[in-house]
């Protein structure tokens, strides 16, 4: 397995991503800039199927949860990999039908589906749905009804193992608006309920225990609980499970507190999971059931850099240096959101020893916007090009127009080459929506 290569440093000492340099990136398409590598994407996808038709003879789908970065040239290149994908709203479905993905091969979830949201994967022949609630499968059948069909499902099951960064827990029951808990008898009585539904198919059952998770044991764990599970509904139901579905969460790197994962640990993972749902179908006497994982950060996540330059530059003796950049929590919220951390440097200064300690902070009206505190730095200056990694998950899909700032335009870079996957917005783009009645005029 060749290692993901996206950074480097060439010979002018210039930060490369997946073989483009920074600086001539930011010159040429302008800052804020989000740099996804592509053969970095390819080869996290690779792996993932590479386990499961090794580890499990093929029978199985990865599915790249789109959340973690949706918009059209992602699903073109999962649906080039052979792999299907998760949805999680109809904008979400709407993107991968407008980019030809196969609807065959996609799965929709979330807590409080919609019924236009509903009706747009039926009418397009959505996958299967991952029902998460009883209201959502009354809707459903009724739907499926209308239109003669008969719709896969999933049910969102809470095997009660909770997943944090660095650690995991048990619990008995887990408080989280996701889901149908294995323990207390949710999930038994939500499955006699789809079992009795004439226009649901019921395949089997789903969980996801959290995200940016190291622990292999968790979600090997995870597994033989469903697993576990599983058995109980054959022996008491007499229902037969086909698919299991185990999610996602598997952790990237952000800052050195993190370990560097190779691909090599990320097949150690499925393998290893894979191992725990093989020895539990042995032990309860079941079939192995289809299985399907749901990778989204680690997918997406370090594939992706932003590029900013930066401006403004305050230091308070004492207390703090600010280094101002052109962008913030309008293209970044996740510091904003849970103090995410993420390593920064400059890219046209690569080589340079870091001499300080500096908070990035963004440009909008708030405090609070900020992007790295009390990170390692050269001393910055008024136009240097400042690069944070690991922005490619949930950093453009949770961007927003805070302050009437633009959202800023991604390239995919292959082979060193860049063009523009998300074009630039427009002054024009934020008031499209606008409407000045006349009274107002
Ligand atoms: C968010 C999510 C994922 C992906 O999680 P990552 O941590 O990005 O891998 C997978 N499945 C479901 C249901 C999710 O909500």
């Amino acid at each position: 397995m060749n290692e993901r290569e996206t950074l480097k440093i060439n010979a002018d000492g210039h930060l490369e991503i997946g073989g483009a340099d920074a600086v001539k990136l930011a010159e040429e398409f302008g800052t804020p800039l989000y740099v996804f590598d592509e053969k970095h994407i390819r080869d996290m996808m690779r792996v993932y199927k590479r386990a499961v038709d090794v580890e499990y003879g093929g029978n199985g789908l990865v599915l790249y949860a789109s959340k973690a970065f949706s918009c059209e040239a992602v699903y073109a290149i999962a649906k080039s990999e052979n792999i299907g994908v998760d949805v999680v709203s109809g904008g979400e479905l709407y993107t991968a039908i407008k980019a030809g993905f196969p609807t065959d091969k996609i799965y929709m979830h979330g807590n409080n589906k919609l019924v236009r949201e509903l009706e747009l994967a039926l009418a397009n022949g959505v996958g299967c749905i991952v029902v998460d609630s009883y209201k959502e499968a009354d809707i459903l059948d009724e739907l499926a009804a209308a239109r003669g069909v008969k719709q896969r499902v999933l049910i969102r099951t809470n095997p009660g193992v909770e997943a944090h960064t660095h650690e995991f827990i048990q619990t008995a029951r887990t408080d989280s608006k996701f889901g149908f808990s294995i323990s207390d008898g949710a999930a038994e009585q939500i499955t006699k309920h789809v079992l009795s539904k004439n226009n649901l198919v019921l395949r089997g059952y789903h969980c996801h225990i959290g995200s940016q998770i190291f622990e292999k044991s968790s979600f090997a764990l995870a597994a033989e609980k469903v697993m576990d599970f599983i058995a109980l509904m054959k022996e008491k139901l007499g229902f037969e499970v086909a698919e299991l579905n185990i999610g996602g969460g598997f952790g990237v790197w952000y800052n050195d507190d993190d370990p560097k994962l190779r691909l090599t640990d990320y097949y150690g993972y499925v393998k290893t999971l894979i191992a725990a749902v093989k020895s539990k179908a042995k032990e309860h006497n079941i079939s192995k059931p289809y299985l399907l994982l749901e990778p989204g950060r680690s997918i997406i996540g370090e594939a992706g850099v932003t590029l900013y330059t930066v401006g403004a530059i305050k230091d308070i003796p004492g207390i703090k240096k600010y280094v101002a950049v052109d962008g913030g929590m309008f293209d970044n919220p996740r510091y904003a959101l849970y103090q995410s951390k993420y390593t920064v440097l400059l890219a046209n200064r690569a080589n340079e020893e870091c001499t300080e300690k500096v908070s990035i902070a963004g440009k909008c009206c708030e405090s609070g916007d900020l992007i790295a505190v009390n990170v390692p730095l050269p001393a910055a200056n008024s136009g240097d090009i400042l690069a944070v990694l690991t922005t490619g998950a949930y950093n453009y899909s949770m961007a927003s127009n805070y302050n009437r700032n633009f959202i800023p335009a991604a390239v995919l870079v292959t082979e060193g080459k860049a063009e523009y996957i998300i074009r630039p917005q427009t002054y024009e783009d934020l008031v499209r929506n606008d409407v000045l009645p006349d009274r107002l005029k």
